[in-house]
């Protein structure tokens, strides 16, 4: 089809390549485990959030075969008309157990989760005082848009990252707001530092404010068994509303809020991701409840993953990458676009896929690759990739 009406597009496109801000995609071929093939390549892949390796897990593949046999392939209609199957109610059974909350929600994304959390729990009836959302400057997107999204009446201030004095001035700034809520990533993403939750609680004990965490990357990576970075810090019923998802560590697709069973029935009722958008389909939903029986009763992979960070991070010392991070996101920072770009290209002539993450997505001087461990890579694995960053951050001047 050709639309001359939207040739303007082709303008926006130029404009976006101009500033190095286009992207395009890279398929690959086979399933998405360690090692993929890009352009009939076979590479390591070491820009997966699939933490655990569960994406191709034998016992959630069964449980997704099982599950189409038996339910078919879609729910057909959204949860609130005749899409909730018995299904659902208990994969969010099981997550409320796993995470040890009064009841959760699923929604199709955990994108979707946080805009269903943020723009319905505040802004609610009628009050001469403002609510307030008080959120990290380097909160994810999802975060930054459903803040957007929350009603007119709602007020936003955002505190530089992980500043507690900043946080603290922010608060007694907002005194006297009918309102006040403070959200945070758990692990930040491009980062891999983890929130200062324990300080954050405090602080809004002290100042009355509800807290929520969006776990993306905390969950089944953080605490015990996975249960994320408020079990990390023994907080779990300190903090009053978490998002995770269900994409990352748990391996298929998927989000869910997870709080006290009014909060539940609150967005069922107002929350628009969930109203409006179908159901997860039953096999999706069956992947789930595979994975969190599984983390519920196996630390291995758990252990597996952190095993393997700690193991890169130091060889990666050793060749002189310094890696600042508390998890499994490893950023090996590297300043300007251009070098981070040329270390990505370079990585894969060497067989390793390390996506180069730059300027506006990070600061214009803190471009890198990030790498990301996961329980599956093996030990040879890790090797080839620490070799490869020794071979082009020699040739690039950058060790
Ligand atoms: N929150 C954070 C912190 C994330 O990193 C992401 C994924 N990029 C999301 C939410 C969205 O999760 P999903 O991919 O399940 O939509």
């Amino acid at each position: 089809m050709k639309s001359h009406r939207l040739d303007f597009i082709h303008d926006e496109l130029s404009a976006l390549k101009e500033q190095h801000l286009y992207q395009s995609l890279v398929p690959f071929s086979g399933p998405p485990g360690p090692e993929i093939i890009i352009d009939g390549r076979a590479v390591l892949n070491f820009s997966s959030n699939n933490y655990l390796g569960l994406a191709t897990h034998p016992k959630l593949k069964d449980a997704a075969k099982k599950a189409v046999d038996d339910l078919g392939v879609g729910a057909g209609a959204v949860r609130t008309i005749i899409g909730t199957m018995a299904i659902h109610q208990e994969l969010e059974q099981k997550l409320a157990t796993f995470k040890h909350v009064e009841a959760t929600l699923a929604l199709s994304s955990g994108f979707s989760a946080n805009m269903a959390a943020i723009p319905t729990v505040l802004g609610l009836g009628q009050s001469d005082k403002p609510d307030v959302i008080i959120s990290d400057e380097l909160n994810h997107a999802s975060i930054i848009d459903a803040c957007r999204l929350s009603p007119k009446s709602v007020q936003r201030d955002v505190y530089a990252h992980s500043d507690m004095d900043a946080l603290q001035s922010v608060l007694k700034k907002h005194a006297h707001a009918r309102r006040k809520m403070i959200i945070t990533d758990g692990v930040f993403s491009m980062d891999g530092d983890i929130a200062k939750l324990p300080d954050i609680v405090a602080l809004a004990e002290q100042h009355d404010a509800i807290v929520m965490v969006d776990d993306a990357h905390g969950s089944g990576v953080l605490g015990k068994g996975g249960r994320g970075t408020t079990h990390h810090f023994d907080l779990s019923d300190r903090v009053d509303i978490q998002v995770g998802t269900l994409s990352k560590a748990i391996g298929a697709v998927g989000g869910y809020v997870a709080s006290t069973q009014a909060m539940r029935e609150l967005m069922i009722n107002r929350a628009r991701p969930f109203l409006f958008s179908t159901a997860l389909p039953p096999s999706v939903v069956a992947t789930c409840i595979a994975a969190i029986e599984l983390l519920s009763n196996d630390t291995s992979l758990n252990q597996a993953l952190w095993e393997n960070t700690r193991y890169f991070k130091a060889e990666m010392a050793k060749i002189g990458f310094k890696i600042d991070s508390e998890t499994p996101i490893c950023p090996v920072i590297v300043g300007e676009s251009e070098k981070a770009q040329a270390l990505s290209k370079r990585l894969f002539e060497l067989g390793i896929y390390g996506r180069a993450i730059v300027f506006p997505t990070v600061a214009k001087n803190k471009a890198r690759i990030r790498i990301m461990i996961n329980a599956n890579h093996t030990k040879a694995n890790l090797a080839r990739c620490i070799e490869a960053f020794k071979t082009a951050g020699g040739a690039l001047n950058l060790i």
